[in-house]
């Protein structure tokens, strides 16, 4: 057997095995050549100073619970809250608009009909700008990042 085969299959065992589970060709091996022999050293440094004990200990563990927010104020809010959102919401981006709208529009139609169709007209067209708004910048920003990629 050649010297770099006998070298890789002594550096191999001692990875996986170390120095004492060598078998007694790799052990002769090992006295006579000195690159193998510092191999092992190094190997059995890394060894060395591999900490024994489990990074993450139970008092760790009982640190990390501690320092989380307790689960139980993410469900006590009030009941209204949520209708309570959903009517301001409404009221943001309907009421207040449509409001406008006839206010806006009333000065130059005077038929209720058509005051209500160009508000709901106007309406529908102010969500399209609105979800313009939103998704064409997120486009070009995706597209922008896809030429780069
Ligand atoms: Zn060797």
């Amino acid at each position: 057997m050649t010297d770099d085969r006998l070298c890789s299959r002594a550096r191999e065992a001692v990875t996986e095995t170390g120095r004492n589970g060598l078998p007694g060709d790799l052990r002769r091996h090992m006295e006579s050549c000195d690159a193998c022999r510092k191999y092992a050293w190094s190997v059995e440094a890394l060894r060395d100073s591999r900490p024994e004990e489990p990074l993450y200990t139970p008092a760790l563990r009982v640190r990390a619970l501690n320092g989380l927010p307790p689960v139980s104020t993410c469900r006590n809010f009030p009941w209204w809250i949520l209708p309570a959102g959903l009517a301001l919401q409404i009221g943001i981006s309907v009421v207040v608009p449509g409001v406008v709208l006839v206010r806006t529009l009333g000065l130059i139609v005077h038929d209720s009909r058509t005051l209500t169709a160009l508000t709901i007209t106007g309406l529908i067209g102010l969500g399209g700008l609105t979800a313009l708004a939103g998704v064409v910048p997120v486009g070009l920003k995706l597209l922008k990042e896809k030429n780069h990629a």
